[in-house]
């Protein structure tokens, strides 16, 4: 028996390797277009790093008119769960990013270069699979889990490499008569991969992140399918990016340890190596220590975290672009109102050893992506966020046009307000613009260097009596705000004051402070005029009497 009739023993009804080069052709894209591809396990799970990847992504196929896959890897089934393709789908186009080709959910995809998700694609593995069979390549292993256990403890005791390679490897050379007849008998088996390399001998590889990167040569006698008909990560990514027809596998370096084999494997299947791009993990600092950001203890590793907190998704996909290309800050300072799309990306300028994930930097980029958002655009995202997460804050929103002038309050001007950088933010930020909520808070206000309660009373009912005015321009209201002070023995101006502090009890900013505590409650709070401008004359005049008479 020769290696071809041992592969037609193993995989009797599978299709010639000719009939899939042909189905999948190179794809007819321009010069320079990068196809790539997301491939995670149907977890469910979204991890933060793989949101990065699917921005990055994204980015370099828009800029280079390329293909974005989303291929789903559930060969290890022990780690699918229930609707994991639709949940990482959804949780991915929640950031505004969709995929060219792949899953679109359990069952369905777009693109031709399909099926998508691997477990669909066994005979096209088997395919391959025979075809290194009979180029005596790979070969059946009929080790048993405890022969396997054996030879692994053995190693151990004599302190050498573990794994199935060299002589170790008890059925690689077993002559094919004899394989055959095994399994005929019914002795189970998987297929390995037969490597030629040796562990003395070094490659250079070049990574198109990390550069010039010597490996020793891959040696290990890798099991390509297993006993379940289903092949391995190692052996079916390789058939996939080659028939996908992938040309950048962008992905995190937790995998540059596998190159030796993956390079072995593409060059022995006869196919082109696609361009690797393996990116630092992003890092957390701990205690001064750096380390990998961890779905165990770090909630933002999570990509639900960001939802949840109200961090737009633009924001979270600019913070993340930055942490891909650390040039981007200066991109984003140069043109504010550009588009992201705009901005170029370039891989081999990706961080090799890893940038610290920063949630105040982070909440930064958020508050200036927020500060552009119109009155309207802010009220819509809001209430979406606020009827997933708080109903108290979607009960406000209902009074869709007050809500609007609020939300309109320093915002659409040059100077716009940044005060807010998640949805978690707003209820704090508007719930004292409510006469409801505003009057449970009651009167004992923190106020500023005016603190008697007398001397509070006389200031606000004179205000009322002599200078209120709801119909007032911007300037006129604080031109007032200048006589009233002056007209109840306080300095005018803060710079007269300050050259004679002695002279008045305090100046026209705490004047305003009496008026802004006690209309909102707080010391600090956005343009007094505009907020008084929203409050409307009636709310005014409450809000002010409640003190006056208390
Ligand atoms: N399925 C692998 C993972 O979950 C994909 C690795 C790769 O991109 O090649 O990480």
């Amino acid at each position: 028996m020769n290696y071809k009739e041992l592969a037609d023993l193993i995989f009797p009804n599978v299709k010639n390797i000719s009939y899939y080069e042909e189905k999948y052709p190179e794809r007819n894209l321009e010069e320079g277009a990068i196809v790539t591809r997301f491939a995670p396990s149907p977890t469910g799970f979204v991890h933060v790093g793989g949101l990065m990847q699917c921005v990055i992504n994204r980015q370099l196929t828009n800029q280079t008119k390329g293909v974005f896959i989303l291929r789903i890897e559930d060969t290890d089934q022990k780690r699918e769960i229930e609707n994991g393709v639709a949940q990482i789908v959804n949780a991915i186009r929640d950031f505004g990013i969709e995929f060219d080709e792949g899953m679109i959910n359990e069952t369905e995809s777009k693109g031709d270069y399909g099926p998508y998700k691997q477990s669909d694609r066994g005979e096209i593995y088997r395919a391959y699979a025979k075809y290194l069979i009979e180029q005596g390549r790979a070969y059946p292993c009929f080790a048993t889990p405890e022969e396997l256990e054996e030879m692994r403890k053995k190693q151990e005791a004599a302190k050498i490499r573990t794994g199935y390679y060299g002589v170790w490897a008890t059925y690689r050379n077993l002559p094919v008569d004899e394989a055959a007849e095994k399994i005929k008998a019914g002795v189970p088996y998987i297929v390995r991969f037969k490597s030629m390399g040796s562990e003395d001998k070094k490659i250079r590889h070049h990574d198109v992140i990390k550069g010039n990167i010597d490996f020793p040569e891959n040696d290990q006698d890798i099991v390509i399918i297993k006993a379940d008909g289903l092949p391995t990560y190692h052996f079916a990514h390789a058939v996939d990016d080659h028939l996908m027809r992938v040309t950048h596998v962008i992905r995190s370096d937790e995998w540059v340890s596998s190159i030796p084999l993956h390079l072995e494997l593409f060059k022995t299947l006869g196919f082109k190596t696609p361009k690797y791009c393996h990116y630092a993990p992003i890092l957390k600092e701990e205690d001064g220590k750096k380390r990998k950001i961890s779905k165990r203890k770090d909630p933002e590793a999570a990509v639900s975290f960001y939802h949840e907190e109200g961090i737009p998704a633009p924001a979270v996909c600019e913070y993340l672009m930055n942490i891909g290309n650390s040039n981007f800050e200066s991109w984003r300072r140069a043109n504010p109102n550009l588009d992201m799309s705009n901005f170029k990306f370039e891989i081999n300028k990706m961080s090799v050893s890893g940038a610290i994930f920063d949630l105040v930097k982070l909440l930064d980029v958020s508050k200036n992506v927020i500060s552009k958002y119109t009155k309207e655009k802010m009220y819509d995202e809001v209430l979406e966020w606020a009827k997933r997460y708080d109903s108290e804050l979607e009960n406000l929103l209902k009074n869709k046009e007050y809500s609007l002038k609020i939300f309109g309050i320093e915002r659409g001007n040059a100077k716009p307000r940044k005060d807010i950088s998640k949805w978690s933010d707003v209820k704090d930020a508007i719930i004292y613009m409510y006469d409801e909520e505003f009057e449970k808070q009651g009167i004992n206000f923190e106020y500023g260097k005016i603190n008697n309660k007398e001397e509070i009373k006389r200031i606000l009912s004179t205000y009322l009596e002599k200078y209120f005015d709801i119909n007032d321009d911007k300037q006129t209201w604080f031109d007032k705000m200048k006589d009233l002070s002056e007209s109840l023995g306080y300095a005018r101006e803060v710079k007269e004051y300050k050259q004679n502090p002695e002279k008045w009890p305090g100046h026209v900013g705490d004047i305003s402070t009496v008026l802004r505590v006690s209309l909102t409650g707080r010391q600090n709070t956005p343009d007094l005029y505009e907020i008084m401008q929203v409050l409307g004359k009636e709310s005014i005049q409450k809000r002010l009497n409640r003190i006056i008479e208390s």
